[in-house]
């Protein structure tokens, strides 16, 4: 689905990741842990194409032949940040609908315990609800890539289970599902743990 070879990247004097080398196959969660500053967040978004990496490449495992950037459309890639990020002016339901381009989702909305939260805005709701908003709506679109920052940092342990639950369920369907996380609990859905030390 996606090969990182040989990719690295700088911050000014920091070495954020080394050449790192990982590939990601449909139908398997994979889950990035290491300390804190290892380098996780900035590998998830260049593994995204919202960072660019100063050497090495992202190649999408299904090669789009003329375009000169590699890189997938935004629509297949499903990405919950760190930060959340909902549109703060439109209802839950709303920020599904418009990543689903359309309405639907009543069934995550279900298995993430907001269904009676739909109609609020992000505003009215709490963080954990926001986040588990941010995991609904990256993968109503049943995109073939999904990326998660740290999706369970705001979850009680039951809330937990279903946000790491619904990422299971995409990568059962076939997505490519990478997620930070520090929670051992994530590890124990995952096909295979990848540790980040210092990059
Ligand atoms: P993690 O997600 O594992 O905590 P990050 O990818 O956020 O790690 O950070 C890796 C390293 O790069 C850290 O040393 C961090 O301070 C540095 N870093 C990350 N983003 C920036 C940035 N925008 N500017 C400068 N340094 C950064
Ligand atoms: P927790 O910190 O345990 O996640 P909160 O105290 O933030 O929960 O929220 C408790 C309940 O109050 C939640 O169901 C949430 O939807 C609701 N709530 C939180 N903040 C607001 C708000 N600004 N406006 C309306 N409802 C809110």
């Amino acid at each position: 689905m996606l090969a990182l070879r040989g990719v690295r990247k700088n911050y000014g004097p920091t070495e954020a990741l080394r050449p790192v080398d990982l590939d990601l196959t449909g139908g398997e969660l994979v889950v990035l842990t290491g300390p804190s500053g290892s380098g996780k967040s900035t590998l998830l978004m260049i593994a995204g194409g919202w960072e660019t990496p100063d050497g090495g490449e992202v190649v999408p495992g299904a090669p789009l032949p003329d375009l000169p950037v590699a890189r997938m459309s935004w629509a297949d890639v499903g990405f919950v940040p760190q930060s959340i990020s909902l549109f703060e002016e439109l209802t839950l339901a709303d920020n599904l609908a418009l990543a689903r381009g359309g309405p639907g989702g009543d069934e995550l909305l279900a298995a993430l315990d907001l269904t009676r939260l739909a109609s609020r805005r992000p505003g009215e709701v709490s963080r954990g609800e926001q986040q588990r908003a941010a995991v609904a709506r990256a993968l109503v679109a049943s995109p073939s890539l999904v990326i998660a920052d740290e999706p369970t940092s705001h979850q009680d342990h039951q809330r937990a289970l279903k946000v790491l639950a619904a990422l299971r369920a995409a990568a059962d369907r076939g997505a490519a599902v990478l997620i930070a996380s520090h929670d051992p609990v994530a590890v124990g859905y995952a096909d295979r743990e990848v540790r980040l030390g210092a990059g």
